[in-house]
């Protein structure tokens, strides 16, 4: 065999000569230049990027200021930290004086690394935020007006109209700074002077209102000009107020603000919401539902001004509009966004879009190629004549002979936005507080023109980089992966959620439980899982139990005693802590984590078997094609089987976070009372567990329940299930064993297996849901033939392991210190049909590269290293090679 090693010099040669080395991507709480951090030591991050190998950083030293001249003259008044001795260029705990609020922090940092030192990087900054309602720093009051006005409704399909909000106030010199804090619930958009303060939609993140309220912190300095200047908010409802008659109600949409000037002349001025606000419910937004859609009536667009500059603008005439009520103040905290915010992208403009436009199919149905969430944007021009109403309908997919949309899934969602013409519309128009999950819209005049409709579909979720990709030569695995991303895109709104299109759209957390991980290879998911953690910890009860669906907005309770639903606290702090390095969120939820598992110990646990399961393996393969749920008990897993597993699997799992092995003997109890209950025919070949379900057997398997000298024969029962199933080679789980399918395969060493259900497209497969023209990723395996009462076709839960096993086994990148750190490189380049990847991932430290290509036997192997970590690249023949950071080629046998 021979190998030939070389390095290239890729990144030199699109980097000049003299940034062989420079310190970038500054980051504040894994954010870039974040604003309204209610945090007190927050941890910087940066990246070291360079041209040479094996960088490693000896030391960092940095500076921070209380404004960028300071720091130009090297005058750090808030920290000066000295030259620190590390190799950390991740997540640095900041150890200078404590900021005030709203106050403003510019840095800066410089490292020494192996092979030099570095320039100062650019500045990059943070702020401090109000630091919640209870401290006192917030002025003024929460405004709104608590109740419903004519024609409005609370309960089944509510209509409520935007509540539009404004005040004048005088700007009293020359600005050197304006911030704008802001909550509006359930939803709000933010003008001063006519000008939107932000790019956002649909914010601020939803939470559970009664625990916790979040808000937005803004620089708003460019928008203050003129001396009478106008701030207007106008407030939807969101998950705010209940939208259907099984959803909570919190309350009536309202507002906090504080717009924070500060003068030149050193003086602070702080426009505030409060008793100097008019408020008018007779604007153009007449309902906004999200279930249901937005009305929007353009005949108001001028609230009756013909002359009017608009609503927003300072000399507008309120005078009809009522004075804002003090309201009563949502209980518990306002704590500052620390999740991507959502905003509205073109879907021709998305990087991701793989489709050709928005298609005229006839009849007033456009298909815009792709299911996404969002909406589509209208052009008005000539569309209709003052009182026409132009209705625009959504849809996953269409009716069998394409001639309809086909809306049963949506269950009661009406799906439907309205816009009433003015006679003189102009541009274009889209709904303001509402998305729709669809691939096809219909639009009608409704007074019958029949007029050809120029659309813009917009995807509309969290503002999120994308953190890798996976490429290789297999057209369906592709696909799929790309798939894959748009269901996640689509369900990611400030939480994750199960669907975005039907009556649901909700936070299920077991639907996340792997998912978190998977996703975490293609999106940076690092804060919205953050986020999600403190709202599950938020709705824990006294006793320990977590719900189900978090925050839980119906009305029914959601605690269901059940632990592979919310089993996603501590996976997902897992994922947080290995993908991303972040250690502090399962530092922090683990005294919350004991209290759930404790609870199980105390109330469910009878002879070491867990008693509390609801869902079962959730929406596996069933018997005919238009079930929803298998009947057939031989197909059904055992509820407490899986939870005696899940419980065994998780308290291992937290014990590896904590000193004390709080659970190690109780777990030790539990292996053997699980084999005892459910081994079945141990030390013969044909040892199984139960009923010998797949996801049964995968379970012993997974989570080392099954004795050593049973593993191989267990594993022999699995591989026989699938291969020769009584529907074919196919996919035998649902939600629960498709979490460990993949991985365990490869770890019996059948890739080869797991190869063919990623690519295969018959029954029941992901490539089965491709064939049928999913774009997305359906709620069950049978979603072209099954009941609409439950299908959704834009679910990720049926992804399981399939992400973290493409990544992870197939492009063989396994994470072996935190955030990768450091990491092993392993591809299996055996796999028949698998010959070539292009495999890359962005860790805190840089972009790992893996391309490889395999021809006659023979394997060229491109492998890019961040600075600052290191690599293990295991080559075809076993040999393990150990590389720090740079750009490696490998040309070599398998
Ligand atoms: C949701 C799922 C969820 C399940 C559990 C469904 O209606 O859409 O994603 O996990 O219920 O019961």
């Amino acid at each position: 065999m021979r190998r030939l090693f070389s390095f290239f010099f890729l990144a030199a040669m699109t980097t000049a000569v003299a940034l062989a080395q420079s310190v970038e991507n500054l980051r504040v709480e894994m954010r870039s230049n974040p604003l309204g951090l209610d945090v007190e030591k927050p941890r910087l991050s940066w990246q070291i990027v360079s041209d040479k190998q094996n960088v490693k950083q000896a030391s960092y030293k940095i500076l921070v200021a209380s404004s960028p001249e300071l720091l130009k003259e090297g005058k750090a008044d808030l920290w000066e930290s000295g030259e620190v001795v590390s190799d950390e260029s991740h997540l640095v705990e900041y150890g200078g004086k404590a900021l005030k609020v709203n106050q403003q922090a510019f840095w800066k940092v410089q490292v020494k690394t192996n092979v030099g030192t570095t320039a100062w990087s650019s500045v990059a900054h943070w702020s401090k935020g109000l630091g919640g309602a209870e401290q006192g720093n917030w002025q003024g009051d929460w405004i709104g007006h608590d109740g419903l006005f004519d024609g409005e409704t609370e309960g089944d399909h509510s209509r409520l109209a935007a509540r539009y909000l404004r005040r004048t106030f005088e700007v009293k010199g020359k600005v050197s700074r304006a911030t704008l804090h802001i909550c509006g619930l359930g939803l709000y958009e933010a003008f001063i002077n006519g000008r939107r303060v932000d790019g956002f939609v649909n914010t601020p993140a939803p939470t559970a209102f009664d625990k916790m309220q979040i808000y937005d912190t803004y620089d708003v300095t460019a928008l203050m000009s003129g001396k009478k200047s106008c701030l207007a908010v106008v407030l939807g409802t969101g998950w705010y107020f209940g939208r259907a008659k099984n959803i909570r109600t919190f309350g009536f949409p309202k507002l906090r603000a504080n717009l924070i000037i500060e003068y030149a002349d050193g003086t602070t001025a702080v426009v505030a919401s409060d008793d100097k606000w008019r408020l008018s419910a007779n604007g153009p937004i007449r309902s906004t539902n999200d279930y249901d859609g937005e009305i929007f009536d353009a005949r108001l667009s001028d609230f009756g001004q013909s002359q009017s500059k608009g609503w927003t603008a300072a000399d507008f005439d309120d005078s009809a509009w009522m004075k804002a009520e003090k309201v009563a103040s949502p209980d518990g905290r306002l704590i500052g966004n620390a999740t991507p915010s959502i905003v509205a992208v073109p879907l021709a403009a998305h990087p991701n879009y793989r489709g050709d436009g928005v298609k005229s199919l006839g009849k007033g149905i456009y298909d815009i190629g792709q299911n996404i969430a969002g909406w589509v944007s209208l052009r008005l021009d000539n569309i209709g004549s003052r009182g026409d109403t132009i209705r625009i309908r959504y849809a996953e997919r269409l009716n069998n002979d394409g001639t309809a949309l086909y809306t049963e899934n949506l269950r009661t969602a009406q799906s439907t936005d309205y816009y009433i013409c003015n006679g003189n519309d102009k541009g274009e128009w889209h709904p303001h507080f509402v998305t729709h999950g669809f691939r096809y819209v219909e639009v009608k005049n409704l007074s019958g023109k029949d007029i050809p409709y120029e659309l813009t579909a917009y995807v509309v979720g969290d503002k999120m980089k994308q953190t890798g990709s996976f490429v290789c030569n297999n057209a369906t695995l592709n696909t799929l992966v790309e798939n894959a991303r748009w269901g996640i895109i689509s369900n990611y709104k400030g939480f994750p959620t199960d669907c975005p299109q039907r009556d649901e759209r909700m936070p299920w957390t077991g639907d996340r439980t792997t998912g978190c991980l998977g996703e975490s290879m293609l999106m940076d998911n690092a804060q919205l899982y953050a986020k999600w953690l403190n709202d599950i910890e938020a709705m824990q009860k006294p006793d320990g139990q977590l719900p189900d669906v978090a925050p839980q907005y119906w009305k029914w309770s959601g605690y269901t005693d059940n632990v592979s639903w919310p089993a996603v606290f501590i996976t997902a702090a897992e994922m947080l802590h290995k993908q991303f390095g972040d250690l502090q969120p399962m530092q922090k939820h683990l005294p919350a984590i004991h209290r759930w598992l404790d609870h199980f110990t105390e109330k469910k646990m009878n002879g070491y078997l867990v008693d509390a399961d609801k869902y079962g393996d959730w929406c596996m393969p069933p018997e005919t094609l238009n079930l929803i749920h298998s009947k057939d008990s031989t197909r059904i897993t055992e509820g407490r089987l899986i939870a005696t597993a899940y419980f065994y699997h998780l308290a291992k799992l937290v014990d590896n976070y904590s000193d004390t092995k709080r659970y190690a003997e109780l777990c030790d109890k539990i292996r053997e009372s699980f084999n005892r209950e459910y081994l079945k025919d141990a030390g013969t070949k044909s040892a199984h567990y139960a009923n010998n379900t797949v996801t049964a057997n995968l379970l012993a398997l997974a989570f080392n329940l099954a004795p050593t000298a049973d593993r191989k024969a267990v594993e022999e029962q699995i591989i026989r299930k699938i291969t020769v199933n009584e529907n074919g080679f196919g996919i035998p789980c649902g939600v629960i064993g498709i979490q460990w399918l993949m991985r365990e395969l490869s770890k019996m060493g059948r890739d080869d297996i797991a190869f063919r259900l990623a690519t295969q497209t018959d029954y029941p497969s992901w490539g089965y849901m491709i064939e049928n023209d999913a774009t997305t990723i359906w709620e069950l395996w049978n979603g072209n033939t099954a009941n609409p009462k439950m299908n959704s076709g834009n679910h990720v839960m049926l992804l399981g392991d399939l992400l973290p096993w493409c990544f992870g086994r197939l492009g063989g990148l396994e994470v072996t210190s935190p955030g990768y750190r450091t990491f092993r490189l392993a591809p299996n380049f055996r796999i028949n049909g698998f010959d070539s990847n292009n495999m890359k991932y962005e860790t805190p430290y840089g972009t790992i590269v893996s391309e490889w290509t395999k021809h006659d036997g023979r394997i060229e192997w491109t492998v890019s290293v961040p600075a600052n970590t290191t690599a293990e690249i295991v080559l075809p023949d076993g040999t393990v090679e150990t590389r720090g950071s740079g750009n490696y080629h490998f040309t070599t046998n398998i």
